[in-house]
């Protein structure tokens, strides 16, 4: 039962197994790591000014 390379659907072979494995080529394995890593980018984009709202109560300037 052949293998189906994740990204295009392509049948990728077992017997000698492709180095891009279990994609069927390695520019198929650069598009899935793509999405990985843009997945991966957009989850750790938090804001980082939500810390600072809210300061600057009871802090009086002369
Ligand atoms: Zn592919």
């Amino acid at each position: 039962m052949p293998r189906r390379c994740p990204v295009c659907g392509k049948e990728v072979p077992e017997d000698p197994r492709p180095p891009s494995y279990p994609f069927c080529s390695p520019r198929c394995g650069l598009v899935d790591l793509g999405d990985w890593l843009a997945e991966r980018h957009a989850i750790s984009e938090d804001s980082p000014d939500s810390e600072s709202a809210g300061a600057g109560e009871g802090e009086i300037p002369k």
